[in-house]
């Protein structure tokens, strides 16, 4: 495992963060002989900031990642020691499942995963060169001096490129805590001529649950009846806790008021831009300043570790003011800092250098994944990771692309935004970022995914015989409650409000209604009990939305006709007549793949659209005579 077997791989991927060990994963499961090149073996697995899975978005991308048979929804449902489903009250489409983790648990899951495996192969070193040969890439070159050939290369190194950690006015270079930043290797990315940038991040002091006095802190539990990540899972396997909830104060942020110039990110030792939705106490403090406190969740970091999370309050303050304002906060008046918090800046790529596969434009055979693009937290690292590992595994076998529509997956969403529209701040995942979002939901991702997955071929047996089980039951219920159908006397007669229009209605159509549950129509029609308590859990979601979704169908198809307009490669956008010189421009700079993303464009007219689709058709006319 620790030792290179053999030097030349069909896929080689660099960095064993969230977007690497998904990237190895699924590239193998397609068949792609790969290694997984990273510092250490022992850090497989590990998450830089919040020991937590999932969230509101978020919580969506690790069930898509799941649906292709990755490993993080797995690897969560092992680790996890409180569930929660967000949003819990409001419909399944803003749902987000999520988890608090047990760090060694969730490293152990993932490594296990790796160790278990001969495809793919974990060499650990640092990556320091990247070899070119006719213009494409063929390979990496390590610290050591030793090379290693492959078709094609995945990049997901993280916050590493030029990593600078800031605590206060004291800097030093670092990848993440304990780590060594990647400067060889970004000197490279950088000699490629690509558009870098940079950004910064933050995490807080982790503290000593035993210093905590928790009988002052309100306790939060996990949810009675836990909603996992993966479709394979079906109950929660390490024991469950409670976190904490306590608040900052008016005296907490007069401490960090006073002690501002002090702060990395506003003492001015930080250019990067930081991601405004999750910004640090000192940013809470000074943009919220009306605000008389936070929450602060406080999080155990495992069963058997003391170590505690204070979500909501992550700083580059120095270590000592960190440790005066924690002991401002209720609960933690004699609480003990086991580790400062801390700010990372970082080098990314511009992701508006990338096509939809993850791949560069300019560097062919080299895919990015990950943080290296501009976004921030696992589970988008991971999504970008599964689908650039696919991809790298299409292409190295001369493979068509896999590339998901933003009405199939929020991953697709994720990687539209990003290569059309570049990022500003670190970018995450949100509900909001999804127009079709009643039709992408958490509880779905398996029925809108796994049958791409099993036609790529990246799914084991298990899982394709447990989704053929699943599926068969939901046709067999879905072809009973719709062929189950009442007039609205006999269902006022049975105590459904339904108008009186002389309509027999199905019980599908009944269970679209929010009043009406699967256990008022099994009154009606007893046969109903047949139906497995999963499968009726499905059908009464997927009969709310049906209706939201017929109408939304005709938005999807001319979405999915504009996608299907491929802009040629190298298509003279000077030579369209009409078209305004900021357009030209702005479209060569760019490079839209299809008129859909061309549509996406900030200040793209539909006029220019008909334009452009006219000369491109054209282009294919002169093309094909
Ligand atoms: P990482 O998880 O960073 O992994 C990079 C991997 O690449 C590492 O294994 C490293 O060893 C390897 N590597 C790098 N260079 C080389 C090389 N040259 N050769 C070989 N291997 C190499 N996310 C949130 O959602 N919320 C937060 O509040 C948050 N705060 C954060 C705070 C800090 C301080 C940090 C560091 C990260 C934070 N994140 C947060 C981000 C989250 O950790 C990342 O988004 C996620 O881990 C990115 O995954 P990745 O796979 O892209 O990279």
């Amino acid at each position: 495992m620790f030792h290179v077997k053999q030097f030349a791989f069909d896929v080689v991927v660099v960095g064993g963060g969230h977007a690497g060990v998904e990237a190895a994963l699924a590239a193998a499961r397609l068949g792609a002989k790969t290694a997984l090149l990273t510092h250490r073996f022992d850090r497989l697995g590990e998450m830089s900031c919040n020991p937590a899975i999932g969230g509101l978005g978020k919580g969506h991308l690790v069930r898509e990642i799941d649906a292709f048979d990755g490993l993080m929804g797995r690897a969560a449902d092992a680790a996890g020691i409180q569930f929660r489903l967000l949003n819990r009250r409001k419909g399944a489409a803003v749902q987000g499942p999520r988890c608090q983790a047990d760090r060694a648990l969730y490293r152990q899951a993932v490594q296990n995963e790796f160790r278990l495996a001969d495809n793919p192969q974990v060499i650990e070193g640092e990556v320091a060169d990247l070899i070119e040969a006719k213009g494409r890439l063929t390979g990496v070159t390590l610290a050591d001096g030793s090379e290693i050939s492959a078709k094609t290369v995945v990049l997901a190194t993280g916050t590493f490129l030029r990593g600078i950690i800031h605590i206060g006015d004291k800097s030093h270079s670092g990848g993440r805590v304990n780590d060594s930043a990647s400067v060889a290797l970004a000197q490279r990315v950088e000699s490629l001529g690509l558009p870098l940038g940079r950004l910064k991040t933050g995490t807080p002091p982790r503290l000593n649950g035993k210093t905590i006095d928790w009988s002052k802190v309100e306790n939060q539990p996990g949810d009675d009846e836990p909603e996992l990540f993966s479709f394979l899972s079906s109950k929660p396997v390490a024991r469950q806790i409670s976190c904490g909830i306590t608040h900052t104060n008016e005296k907490t942020h007069d401490v960090i008021r006073k002690n501002l110039s002090k702060s990395a990110m506003y003492g001015g030792h930080i250019a990067g831009i930081g991601p405004r939705y999750c910004p640090s106490i000192e940013d809470k403090v000074v943009r919220f300043a009306d605000k008389t406190e936070h929450q602060v969740f406080l999080e155990p970091e495992g069963l058997n570790d003391d170590t505690v999370y204070p979500n909501g309050i992550s700083t580059s303050l120095p270590t000592d003011v960190q440790e005066t304002y924690a002991r401002t906060i209720v609960g933690l008046e004699n609480v003990e800092i086991i580790r400062p918090g801390y700010a990372i800046e970082y080098d990314f790529v511009d992701p508006r250098a990338l096509k939809s596969t993850l791949e560069l434009k300019a560097v062919p055979g080299l895919f990015l994944a990950g943080q290296i693009n501009g976004t921030t937290g696992y589970e988008e690292a991971a999504a970008q990771g599964l689908m650039a590992g696919l991809n790298a595994a299409r292409l190295a076998f001369d493979g068509e692309p896999v590339i998901l529509d933003r009405a199939t997956a929020y991953i697709g969403v994720m990687i539209d935004d990003l290569v059309t529209k570049g990022v500003t701040e670190p970018y995450r995942m949100f509900t909001s970022r999804a127009e079709y979002r009643l039709s992408l939901r958490a509880d779905n991702a398996d029925q809108r995914l796994t049958p791409i997955a099993i036609a790529l071929g990246c799914v084991s047996e298990m899982r394709k015989s447990a989704f053929g089980r699943k599926m068969a039951a939901l046709e067999k219920g879905e072809a009973l409650i719709e062929s189950l159908t009442i007039s609205p006397i006999e269902a006022n007669e049975n105590g459904l409000n339904v108008s009186q229009d002389g309509i027999r209605r199905s019980a599908f159509e009944l269970l679209a209604h929010s009043e009406t549950s699967i256990d008022a129509l099994t009154a009606i029609w007893p046969e109903l009990r047949d139906l497995t308590p999963e499968a009726a859990k499905q059908l009464a979601i997927n009969a709310r939305y049906a209706p939201y979704l017929a109408r939304q169908a005709s938005d999807i198809a001319a979405m999915r006709r504009d996608e299907s307009h491929r802009i040629p490669e190298g298509f003279d956008y000077a030579a369209v007549v009409g078209l305004s010189t900021e357009l030209k421009l702005k479209l060569a700079k760019h490079r839209p793949e299809t008129l859909g993303q061309a549509a996406r464009l900030e200040g793209v007219t539909p006029a220019s659209i008909t334009l452009l689709l006219a000369n491109i058709k054209k282009s294919r006319a002169k093309i094909s005579a």
